[in-house]
Protein backbone atom coordinates (compact mmCIF):
# COMPACT_ATOMS: atom_id res chain seq x y z
CA UNK A 1 0.00 0.00 0.00
CA UNK A 2 0.97 3.43 -1.04
CA UNK A 3 1.94 6.06 2.20
CA UNK A 4 -0.54 8.31 2.80
CA UNK A 5 0.06 12.02 1.32
CA UNK A 6 -0.04 14.23 4.11
CA UNK A 7 -2.73 16.51 4.50
CA UNK A 8 -2.87 20.41 3.55
CA UNK A 9 -3.74 23.30 5.76
CA UNK A 10 -6.11 25.62 5.61
CA UNK A 11 -6.27 28.63 8.42
CA UNK A 12 -9.49 30.69 8.74
CA UNK A 13 -9.18 34.29 10.58
CA UNK A 14 -10.93 37.01 11.48
CA UNK A 15 -12.13 39.71 14.05
CA UNK A 16 -14.15 37.61 16.65
CA UNK A 17 -18.05 37.96 15.18
CA UNK A 18 -17.61 38.30 11.53
CA UNK A 19 -18.39 34.75 10.94
CA UNK A 20 -15.80 32.49 10.86
CA UNK A 21 -17.72 29.92 13.11
CA UNK A 22 -20.67 29.95 11.04
CA UNK A 23 -18.22 29.37 7.76
CA UNK A 24 -15.97 26.86 9.03
CA UNK A 25 -18.88 24.85 10.43
CA UNK A 26 -20.27 25.03 7.17
CA UNK A 27 -17.14 24.26 5.02
CA UNK A 28 -16.62 21.06 7.49
CA UNK A 29 -19.77 19.85 6.52
CA UNK A 30 -19.74 20.36 2.97
CA UNK A 31 -16.06 18.36 2.69
CA UNK A 32 -15.81 15.15 4.31
CA UNK A 33 -11.87 15.53 3.87
CA UNK A 34 -11.35 18.47 6.44
CA UNK A 35 -10.86 17.69 9.83
CA UNK A 36 -11.30 20.86 12.78
CA UNK A 37 -7.59 21.40 14.57
CA UNK A 38 -9.37 21.65 18.45
CA UNK A 39 -7.49 24.30 19.92
CA UNK A 40 -6.46 24.66 23.89
CA UNK A 41 -8.27 27.87 25.82
CA UNK A 42 -7.99 29.32 29.26
CA UNK A 43 -11.62 30.63 29.08
CA UNK A 44 -15.13 29.68 30.27
CA UNK A 45 -17.29 27.24 27.68
CA UNK A 46 -19.76 29.05 26.52
CA UNK A 47 -23.18 27.47 26.44
CA UNK A 48 -23.40 24.64 24.06
CA UNK A 49 -20.35 24.27 23.40
CA UNK A 50 -18.32 20.52 24.50
CA UNK A 51 -14.68 20.17 25.89
CA UNK A 52 -12.22 18.47 23.40
CA UNK A 53 -15.03 19.14 20.79
CA UNK A 54 -15.04 22.62 20.31
CA UNK A 55 -12.21 23.47 22.70
CA UNK A 56 -9.46 21.69 25.06
CA UNK A 57 -10.68 23.82 27.90
CA UNK A 58 -7.79 24.51 30.57
CA UNK A 59 -7.19 26.22 33.54
CA UNK A 60 -4.57 29.53 33.21
CA UNK A 61 -1.87 27.07 35.12
CA UNK A 62 -2.75 24.23 32.66
CA UNK A 63 -1.83 26.30 29.74
CA UNK A 64 1.29 27.23 30.86
CA UNK A 65 2.35 23.76 31.83
CA UNK A 66 1.61 23.11 28.11
CA UNK A 67 3.65 25.64 27.00
CA UNK A 68 6.70 24.84 29.31
CA UNK A 69 6.57 21.53 27.50
CA UNK A 70 6.69 22.87 23.84
CA UNK A 71 2.91 21.57 23.25
CA UNK A 72 2.16 24.32 21.17
CA UNK A 73 2.79 24.35 17.25
CA UNK A 74 2.18 28.94 18.19
CA UNK A 75 -0.21 30.42 21.11
CA UNK A 76 -1.29 33.88 21.83
CA UNK A 77 -3.12 35.40 24.84
CA UNK A 78 -5.48 36.55 22.82
CA UNK A 79 -7.10 39.02 25.27
CA UNK A 80 -6.66 39.19 29.08
CA UNK A 81 -6.03 36.23 30.76
CA UNK A 82 -7.56 33.96 27.72
CA UNK A 83 -4.81 32.24 26.03
CA UNK A 84 -5.49 29.94 23.36
CA UNK A 85 -2.96 27.64 21.52
CA UNK A 86 -2.54 25.08 18.59
CA UNK A 87 -1.80 21.70 19.78
CA UNK A 88 1.07 20.31 17.47
CA UNK A 89 -0.37 16.67 18.46
CA UNK A 90 -3.52 17.44 17.24
CA UNK A 91 -2.27 18.64 14.04
CA UNK A 92 0.30 15.72 13.55
CA UNK A 93 -2.48 13.25 14.21
CA UNK A 94 -5.18 14.67 11.27
CA UNK A 95 -2.23 14.99 8.80
CA UNK A 96 -0.63 11.42 9.49
CA UNK A 97 -4.74 10.34 8.96
CA UNK A 98 -4.61 12.12 4.59
CA UNK A 99 -7.09 15.02 6.15
CA UNK A 100 -6.90 18.24 5.83
CA UNK A 101 -6.44 19.92 8.99
CA UNK A 102 -8.74 23.62 9.40
CA UNK A 103 -7.81 25.89 12.17
CA UNK A 104 -9.88 29.06 13.56
CA UNK A 105 -7.59 31.20 15.32
CA UNK A 106 -6.69 34.80 15.54
CA UNK A 107 -5.02 36.73 13.20
CA UNK A 108 -1.73 36.69 14.42
CA UNK A 109 -1.79 32.80 14.44
CA UNK A 110 -2.69 32.63 11.39
CA UNK A 111 0.18 34.70 10.20
CA UNK A 112 2.66 32.43 12.53
CA UNK A 113 0.87 28.96 11.08
CA UNK A 114 1.19 30.27 7.49
CA UNK A 115 5.45 31.42 8.05
CA UNK A 116 5.99 28.10 9.96
CA UNK A 117 3.78 25.57 7.52
CA UNK A 118 4.65 27.54 4.11
CA UNK A 119 3.28 26.58 0.81
CA UNK A 120 0.74 23.77 2.89
CA UNK A 121 -0.95 26.59 4.19
CA UNK A 122 -4.03 28.68 2.49
CA UNK A 123 -4.65 31.06 4.79
CA UNK A 124 -7.88 33.05 4.97
CA UNK A 125 -9.73 36.13 6.16
CA UNK A 126 -12.63 36.56 7.09
CA UNK A 127 -13.64 40.29 6.38
CA UNK A 128 -16.54 41.48 8.31
CA UNK A 129 -18.69 44.73 6.14
CA UNK A 130 -18.01 46.96 8.82
CA UNK A 131 -17.32 47.88 12.48
CA UNK A 132 -21.04 48.87 13.16
CA UNK A 133 -21.92 45.25 11.57
CA UNK A 134 -19.43 43.08 14.12
CA UNK A 135 -21.39 44.82 16.99
CA UNK A 136 -24.81 44.09 15.98
CA UNK A 137 -23.64 40.51 15.34
CA UNK A 138 -21.54 40.32 18.67
CA UNK A 139 -24.48 41.71 20.18
CA UNK A 140 -27.32 39.63 18.78
CA UNK A 141 -25.04 36.54 19.31
CA UNK A 142 -25.56 37.12 23.29
CA UNK A 143 -22.90 34.93 24.21
CA UNK A 144 -20.89 37.60 25.50
CA UNK A 145 -20.66 40.22 28.03
CA UNK A 146 -21.18 44.26 27.37
CA UNK A 147 -17.80 44.34 28.36
CA UNK A 148 -16.38 41.19 26.34
CA UNK A 149 -17.78 42.59 23.42
CA UNK A 150 -16.32 46.07 23.64
CA UNK A 151 -12.80 44.74 24.50
CA UNK A 152 -13.37 42.64 21.15
CA UNK A 153 -14.46 45.42 18.84
CA UNK A 154 -11.27 47.70 20.16
CA UNK A 155 -9.36 44.21 18.92
CA UNK A 156 -11.21 44.12 15.75
CA UNK A 157 -9.74 47.42 14.38
CA UNK A 158 -6.19 46.29 14.98
CA UNK A 159 -6.97 42.95 13.61
CA UNK A 160 -8.69 44.22 10.15
CA UNK A 161 -5.16 45.50 9.49
CA UNK A 162 -3.72 41.88 9.34
CA UNK A 163 -6.06 41.07 6.25
CA UNK A 164 -3.11 41.63 3.59
CA UNK A 165 -0.80 39.02 4.74
CA UNK A 166 -3.67 36.49 4.05
CA UNK A 167 -3.87 33.76 0.87
CA UNK A 168 -7.89 34.91 0.33
CA UNK A 169 -10.32 38.09 1.74
CA UNK A 170 -13.70 36.99 1.97
CA UNK A 171 -16.09 39.82 2.89
CA UNK A 172 -18.97 38.37 4.75
CA UNK A 173 -22.05 40.47 4.14
CA UNK A 174 -24.51 38.08 2.31
CA UNK A 175 -24.12 34.62 4.67
CA UNK A 176 -24.97 32.76 0.97
CA UNK A 177 -22.23 34.56 -1.14
CA UNK A 178 -19.59 33.80 1.73
CA UNK A 179 -20.39 30.47 1.80
CA UNK A 180 -20.10 29.89 -1.75
CA UNK A 181 -16.41 31.96 -2.24
CA UNK A 182 -15.28 29.71 0.67
CA UNK A 183 -16.30 26.61 -0.40
CA UNK A 184 -14.80 27.76 -3.88
CA UNK A 185 -11.46 28.98 -3.01
CA UNK A 186 -10.59 25.39 -0.39
CA UNK A 187 -12.11 23.42 -3.03
CA UNK A 188 -9.61 24.80 -5.49
CA UNK A 189 -6.40 24.57 -3.08
CA UNK A 190 -6.89 20.65 -2.08
CA UNK A 191 -7.73 19.69 -5.75
CA UNK A 192 -4.65 21.55 -6.46
P1 LIG B 1 -16.90 34.38 14.84
O1 LIG B 1 -16.68 32.90 14.90
O2 LIG B 1 -16.12 35.03 13.76
O3 LIG B 1 -16.77 35.05 16.17
P2 LIG B 1 -19.75 33.69 14.39
O4 LIG B 1 -19.70 32.69 13.30
O5 LIG B 1 -20.06 33.23 15.78
O6 LIG B 1 -18.43 34.62 14.38
O7 LIG B 1 -20.81 34.80 13.92
C1 LIG B 1 -21.18 35.88 14.79
C2 LIG B 1 -22.71 36.05 14.75
O8 LIG B 1 -23.06 36.62 13.48
C3 LIG B 1 -23.49 34.76 14.87
O9 LIG B 1 -24.64 35.00 15.64
C4 LIG B 1 -23.82 34.40 13.41
O10 LIG B 1 -25.02 33.66 13.33
C5 LIG B 1 -23.98 35.79 12.77
N1 LIG B 1 -23.59 35.85 11.34
C6 LIG B 1 -22.61 35.18 10.70
N2 LIG B 1 -22.52 35.55 9.40
C7 LIG B 1 -23.47 36.50 9.22
C8 LIG B 1 -23.88 37.29 8.09
N3 LIG B 1 -23.31 37.18 6.89
N4 LIG B 1 -24.88 38.18 8.27
C9 LIG B 1 -25.47 38.32 9.48
N5 LIG B 1 -25.13 37.60 10.59
C10 LIG B 1 -24.15 36.71 10.47
P1 LIG C 1 -13.42 32.75 20.99
O1 LIG C 1 -13.21 33.08 22.44
O2 LIG C 1 -14.38 33.71 20.33
O3 LIG C 1 -13.74 31.30 20.74
O4 LIG C 1 -12.01 32.98 20.27
C1 LIG C 1 -11.34 34.18 20.41
C2 LIG C 1 -10.23 34.25 19.40
O5 LIG C 1 -9.21 33.26 19.68
C3 LIG C 1 -10.68 33.99 17.97
O6 LIG C 1 -10.06 34.97 17.13
C4 LIG C 1 -10.15 32.61 17.68
O7 LIG C 1 -9.91 32.42 16.31
C5 LIG C 1 -8.85 32.65 18.46
N1 LIG C 1 -8.27 31.30 18.66
C6 LIG C 1 -8.91 30.14 18.87
N2 LIG C 1 -8.04 29.13 18.95
C7 LIG C 1 -6.81 29.65 18.75
C8 LIG C 1 -5.48 29.11 18.68
O8 LIG C 1 -5.23 27.92 18.81
N3 LIG C 1 -4.47 29.98 18.46
C9 LIG C 1 -4.66 31.31 18.32
N4 LIG C 1 -3.59 32.07 18.09
N5 LIG C 1 -5.89 31.86 18.36
C10 LIG C 1 -6.94 31.04 18.57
Amino acid sequence: MGKLKKGKLIVFSAPSGAGKTTLVKYLMGKIPALSFSVSAASRNARKGEVNGKDYHFLTVDEFRKNINQDAFVEWEEVYKDHFYGTLSSEVERIRNQGQHVVFDVDVKGGVNIKKIFGEDVLAVFIEPPSIDALKLRLENRATDSKKDIQTRIEKAKEELDFAPFFDVIIVNDDLDIAKKEVFEKVSEFIDG
